[in-house]
C-alpha cells in the first residue's frame, strides 16, 4: 500500500469514483464517504457512495445521502457503477467483510483500491493506496485531514464540513474520548470558521427518535440487563422478540451499550442483540480491558481497543453462554479494578 499523498497529483483528473464503507454504517462511516463525495464532486470527479446495506434514519439528512446506493435493494445499479470504477474508496473499515455481500466484488475489482481508516490491523495487502491510523479520533478526521493536505482546503463547503463534523463528533462520543486530540479540536474550529452549524447537526443526530426506541431501552435496561459485579462487568441480551414488539429499527440500538457502561463499578459494557439472521454484539469498555482482542478471540470480530464489536451464528442463549465463559476467562483482569 502506497501512502495516500501519491494520489493528490491523480485528483486533478476526473474519474470514475467509488465510495464505500462498513455496512449498517455509522455516522462516521456516512459522514467521511459523503464528506469525501461532496469533496471529489467539485473537482469534477463521477462519484457514486455505495452503502453496502441500509441506514439510519437519522443519518439520511446528511448531503448526498439521497444519491446514495444500498447494495442490497439496488444491486444492478451498484454493480454495474463499481464495474466501471477507476477508484473504488474504501472507508472506515480493516477487513473486507465488514462489507457483507460486497466483500466479493471488492476483492475481484482490480480499479485501484483506496483506504482510509482508523481500525486495528488492516488488510493493507487489498490496496493501491492508503492511509491507516489508529490513532485518529474517526475515519472523517482522516479524510479532513486528506483534504487538507492535498491542497484543496477552498472545497470544505457547508456540505462536506456538516458530514465531516457528524464522523469526527460521534466517533469521539461528542469529544469525550482519550481519541479527542488538540487536532480533532483544531479542526472542530476551523470547521466554524469556515460556518459550520454545530447545533443543528447535534439536533439531527440525536432529537430525532421516535417514542418506541425509548420505550425499548426501559424494557431491556429494566428486563435484559445484567450485572456481574465481580468482574466489573454488564450485559444486555436482547431477544428478537423485543425488537419486533417495539418495532426497532437500524439504528435504534446505537448507544444503548453505552448505558451500562456508565454503571459505578463497571468496566466492560456488552449487548447481544438477535437480529435473526446473526447474533450481532457490541463491546465498550473504560481504561485498559482490550475489547477488540476479546471481540477478535472469541465473537469473530474487532474495532479499536476500548469499542468493538462481533457477530455469531449460534443462538442467543449459547453465545451468552459464551460471554459468561470469556469473562471468566479474563476474570484476572476484569476483577483487578478498585473502586
Ligand atoms: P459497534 O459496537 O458500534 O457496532 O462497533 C464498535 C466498533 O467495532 C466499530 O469501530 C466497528 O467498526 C467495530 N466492529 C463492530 N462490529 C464488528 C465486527 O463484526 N467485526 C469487526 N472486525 N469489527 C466490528
Ligand atoms: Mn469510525
Amino acid at each position: 500500500m502506497q501512502p495516500v499523498s501519491h494520489i493528490f497529483p491523480l485528483l486533478s483528473q476526473p474519474k470514475n469514483v467509488i465510495i464505500t464503507f462498513h455496512q449498517k454504517p455509522d455516522a462516521d462511516a456516512m459522514g467521511s464517504g459523503l464528506g469525501l463525495f461532496n469533496f471529489l464532486q467539485q473537482l469534477g470527479h463521477s462519484v457514486t457512495v455505495i452503502s453496502p446495506t441500509n441506514w439510519a434514519g437519522f443519518l439520511s439528512w446528511m448531503p448526498g445521502a439521497k444519491k446514495m446506493l444500498n447494495y442490497e435493494m439496488q444491486n444492478a445499479k451498484a454493480n454495474e457503477a463499481l464495474n466501471k470504477a477507476d477508484w473504488v474508496f474504501c472507508l472506515d473499515f480493516n477487513t473486507m467483510n465488514r462489507t457483507r455481500k460486497m466483500e466479493e466484488v471488492l476483492t475481484s475489482l482490480s480499479c485501484t483500491k483506496i483506504l482510509i481508516d482508523h481500525h486495528q490491523q488492516p488488510q493493507e495487502e487489498a490496496y493501491d493506496y492508503g492511509i491507516s491510523d489508529v490513532k485518529k479520533s474517526s475515519t472523517s478526521e482522516m479524510v479532513y485531514d486528506f483534504i487538507i493536505a492535498s491542497g484543496h482546503e477552498d472545497k470544505i463547503n457547508n456540505d462536506v464540513a456538516a458530514c465531516l463534523y457528524s464522523g469526527v463528533m460521534t466517533d469521539t462520543g461528542s469529544f469525550r474520548f482519550t481519541s479527542t486530540t488538540a487536532s480533532v479540536h483544531r479542526m472542530v474550529a476551523d470547521l466554524k470558521d469556515r460556518g459550520l452549524e454545530h447545533s443543528q447537526i447535534h439536533e439531527n443526530l440525536f432529537d430525532n427518535f421516535l417514542e418506541s426506541r425509548f420505550r425499548f431501552f426501559g424494557q431491556v435496561l429494566l428486563n435484559r440487563m445484567e450485572i456481574f459485579y465481580e468482574y466489573n462487568t454488564a450485559l444486555i441480551a436482547i431477544p428478537q422478540a423485543d425488537l419486533i414488539k417495539y418495532n426497532v429499527k437500524t439504528g435504534d440500538t446505537e448507544g444503548l451499550v453505552n448505558f451500562p457502561l456508565s454503571i459505578h463499578g463497571v468496566k466492560l459494557a456488552c449487548i447481544i442483540i438477535d437480529r435473526g439472521d446473526e447474533r450481532k454484539s457490541s463491546f465498550r469498555s473504560k481504561g485498559g480491558f482490550d475489547v477488540n482482542t476479546f471481540a477478535r478471540k472469541y465473537f469473530n470480530g474487532g474495532g479499536h481497543f476500548n469499542a468493538a464489536g462481533g457477530k455469531n451464528s449460534e443462538p442467543l442463549e449459547e453465545v451468552v453462554r459464551q460471554f459468561k465463559a470469556a469473562i471468566k476467562e479474563n476474570k484476572e483482569q476484569l476483577s483487578s479494578y478498585q473502586f
